[in-house]
């Protein structure tokens, strides 16, 4: 099916609104008694059978809109003002379920490894399948991922299922489950990313580590700023529910000693260490003080074998929002302003264990299922059990 000769000679142009030249469209069916709707020979360059063909409205895909309408040219010669024969419309993101004239040459499959819900996918992949045998009438092609239209989520994707014979274009279909929250605004979170954010809580590996593990196996891998953002969101929940964990424990360890014959708020045994983000070696003959800028305290219990983690506390210097406001000249001190993530001062001695062993029995006492410490393990050089 070639292209009928007004195709080639119409200039293209924007819509506006109150055209002189009417809604009709010329179609195939349609045409001006001038325009003959031949293929023009090479050698005809008149344009005076083109000139009255009434207008068409195209909507072109996206990327096909963007080709006409940019120019690296600037300037009114651009388009032309007499001959306003095609009228581009709004253009859609791509074509949904129809055929276009796009050739079947340009569909590049998406390569590498994706992280997928085996449910999910399989169902998308179904209605895709579905809608083209509906809308290309018994076509034998591979529907395959079309790679420019891919989008990430974090780490999950949403794929546009296209045929590699009629350019059949399935909807953009997501490849993941996602969380409800509906009674918070923006997009509902994908489980993936919330698993992920899970995980790295539970490891010692940072965004950029996991980046990189992921990247090596050629999963894609979500921004830095990503990362942060579900892990902004996903901190306040894990740390009410490890607390929640720590008081169960607490219970357990009360039920235990009332089974011993003893009393349920009986002192107990229990031990203490510090770990500090950078390793002490690294500030040797640098510095007499701990180098470190985050440090975590935990209290495990010495009642039962099982040695259940009974209390924590986690300090931290660093605030990447009280840095970037000082840069900008304003005079904030951390810990104390509005969104500060720091529980310490910058210039305070980050290796005092018997501020943290005080601050960990505070907070043994305070919360659900409250315990008092009778008798501390610690390491020989410190100093936790005097903040008990
Ligand atoms: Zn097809
Ligand atoms: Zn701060």
């Amino acid at each position: 099916m070639g292209r009928r000769k007004g195709m080639y000679r119409r200039r293209a142009t924007t819509f506006k609104t109150g055209n002189r030249f009417g809604f009709t469209a010329c179609t195939a069916d349609e045409t001006d008694a001038n325009c003959t709707g031949d293929m023009p020979s090479p050698s005809d360059t008149g344009v005076a059978t083109m000139s009255s063909c009434k207008p068409a409205y195209k909507r072109l895909s996206k990327e096909e809109y963007e080709r006409v309408v940019n120019s690296p040219v600037k300037g009114p010669e651009i388009f032309s003002s007499q001959s306003q024969q095609t009228m581009l419309l709004r253009p859609t993101k791509h074509h949904v379920g129809q055929l276009n004239n796009m050739a079947p040459a340009s569909v590049a499959e998406s390569t590498g490894n994706r992280v997928v819900n085996l449910q999910v996918t399989v169902r998308a992949y179904h209605s895709a399948m579905m809608a083209h045998r509906e809308a290309s009438n018994g076509c034998a092609g591979l529907l395959i991922s079309v790679s420019d239209m891919e989008e990430f989520v974090g780490l999950g994707s949403k794929v546009v299922f296209g045929c590699t014979l009629c350019n059949y274009r399935s909807e953009l279909l997501p490849l993941y489950k996602v969380l409800n929250q509906s009674n918070k605004p923006g997009r509902n979170p994908s489980e993936l990313n919330i698993a992920l954010q899970l995980g790295l809580h539970q490891t010692s590996i940072s965004s950029t580590a996991a980046r990189r593990l992921l990247s090596s196996i050629s999963l894609p891998s979500p921004a830095v700023s990503t990362l942060q953002k579900s892990a902004n969101q996903f901190g306040p929940v894990m740390k009410e529910i490890n607390e929640n964990d720590m008081a169960e424990k607490r219970g357990i360890i009360k039920e235990t000693l009332q089974l011993r014959g003893l009393s349920r708020d009986s002192p107990i045994f229990a031990e203490y260490d510090r770990q500090y983000n950078n390793p002490l070696r690294n500030s040797r003959s640098k510095t007499p003080f701990a180098p470190a800028s985050q440090c975590r305290d935990v209290i495990v219990e010495n009642v039962t074998m099982d040695k259940f983690v009974i209390g924590y506390h986690h300090s931290n210097k660093l605030c990447l929002m009280g840095e970037m406001k000082r840069r900008r000249g304003h005079k904030v001190q951390c810990p104390g302003h509005k969104g500060c993530s720091a529980n310490l001062r910058q210039d305070a001695n980050i290796g005092d264990e018997q501020n943290g062993g005080k601050i960990c029995a505070s907070k043994l006492l305070a919360g659900k299922n409250p315990v008092k410490v009778k008798f501390l393990t610690t390491d020989a050089d410190g100093k936790a059990c005097k903040g008990f």
